[in-house]
């Protein structure tokens, strides 16, 4: 017969501790972490609306699902462990070999190098167009195209791709259009039409820079084509590190706005800067594609790139010479970071496409934080005078 707690052995009374019990009205006001591996499965309900596995799934990913879901008006979403699970678990939940995807130059370098050297292996071909050629795609359209792959803004100069132009040429050919809106923030949702939306959560959807996390969001059906492929690959997210981001997620909307109209008063400021060449950021009335750009986003987001003259030295040497913005790679973090372009963005492109995109030793992309603007205007302006 078993036997009562208080006849235990102390290793079965540590192994099972005790748990006070909560009245059903009596709830945190903040949701508790399910930090469990599995749950004990119930005679009382079909196994199949339990939670059993968290690979498979667990109800603090599931509130940051519903989370994201809710935000950017997609049926479903499944939380990763990195933006990059994300993206390749959603190529490989939808490809097969023979397969052909079209996407563009200006992409995330992991997502580039994923698509060029690790699905050509699977025998998933592909076409990196230009992102302002878009006139081209037509002809690139195969029979066996099955999905056209972006980011806008692009990383890391903040190129504004032409979405609807995509999804027509996409529609006409039945192609799945799928969309990394990491540097865009939370606010384009399905009304664009696309078929897919992913995010780095550890990027603005955390805001702390403590995390890693990624998402794809979409219709039921598309989701469920990935969902297998997630449990396959084992990229799930921590429930630990979900609740970080969700905890991020309360405050999104506000960091985003505030970095947004901050990143703007710097690149107005470096616009006018006599040791500064180039500056692109979207919401500034100069940048190519302002039109574009503003019918896309309500917010111009955090993230901006400069180049300097040679006169103040190197991207490079300039980074180092900054005290209060950090040196380092990332973005959406509440500590303004920045880093030289040529340094991480560009080292699988040819020396022309890096010159064409804007990837050069004098260029720095930097990652607007949460800090005062003067305090940020007062480093670069340090690091200007050497
Ligand atoms: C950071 C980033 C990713 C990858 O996300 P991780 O969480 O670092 O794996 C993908 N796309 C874009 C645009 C990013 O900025």
């Amino acid at each position: 017969m078993t036997k009562k707690r208080n006849e235990w052995g102390a290793a079965t009374k540590l192994t099972h501790p005790p748990r006070p019990e909560i009245h059903q009205k009596n709830t945190p006001v903040v949701a508790p972490i399910y930090q469990t591996a599995k749950f004990v499965v119930s005679n009382e309900v079909p196994l199949s609306s339990q939670f059993i596995y968290s690979r498979v799934a667990n109800p603090t990913l599931r509130s940051l699902e519903e989370s994201i879901s809710e935000i950017l008006n997609f049926d479903e979403t499944i939380v990763f462990s990195s933006g990059m699970a994300a993206i390749s678990t959603t190529f490989l939940g939808l490809l097969k070999a023979g397969d052909h995807l079209i996407s563009f130059r200006e992409l995330y370098r992991p997502a580039r190098i994923f698509i060029k050297d690790v699905l050509s292996g699977f025998n998933i071909e592909h076409d990196l167009l230009k992102l302002n050629e878009l006139d081209s795609l037509p002809q690139r359209i195969r029979p066996n195209t099955k999905i056209i792959y972006f980011e806008s803004p692009s990383n890391p100069n903040l190129q504004i791709a032409d979405i609807s132009k995509i999804i027509k040429q996409a529609k006409a050919h039945g192609i799945l259009v799928i969309m990394d809106a990491t540097f865009a923030g939370l606010q384009l949702n399905s009304g664009m039409g696309v078929d897919l939306i992913i995010h780095s959560l550890t990027k603005y959807a955390s805001g702390h820079g403590d995390v890693l996390a990624g998402s794809v969001s979409g219709s039921k059906k598309l989701i469920s084509q990935i969902r297998p492929m997630n449990i396959a690959l084992g990229g799930s997210l921590d429930p630990h590190a979900a609740s970080l981001v969700s905890r991020g997620l309360k405050t999104y909307q506000l960091r985003f706005e505030k970095q947004s109209s901050s990143a703007l008063e710097i690149a107005k400021y470096l616009e006018i800067h006599p040791f500064v060449t180039k500056v692109y950021y979207p919401g500034l009335k100069n940048h190519p594609q302002y039109e574009l750009a503003s019918n896309q986003l309500i917010h111009s987001g955090g993230i901006l790139s400069f180049e300097i003259k040679t006169d103040v030295g190197t991207a490079l040497e300039f980074s180092h010479r900054l005290e209060l913005l950090q040196f380092t790679v990332s973005v959406g973090s509440v500590e303004s970071l920045i880093c030289p372009t040529e340094l991480f963005f560009g080292e699988d492109l040819s020396v022309n496409d890096r010159r064409e995109m804007g990837i050069n030793p004098q260029s720095l992309r930097l990652s607007v934080g949460l800090e005062s603007v003067s305090d940020i205007l007062a480093d670069l302006e340090k690091a200007f005078l050497k």
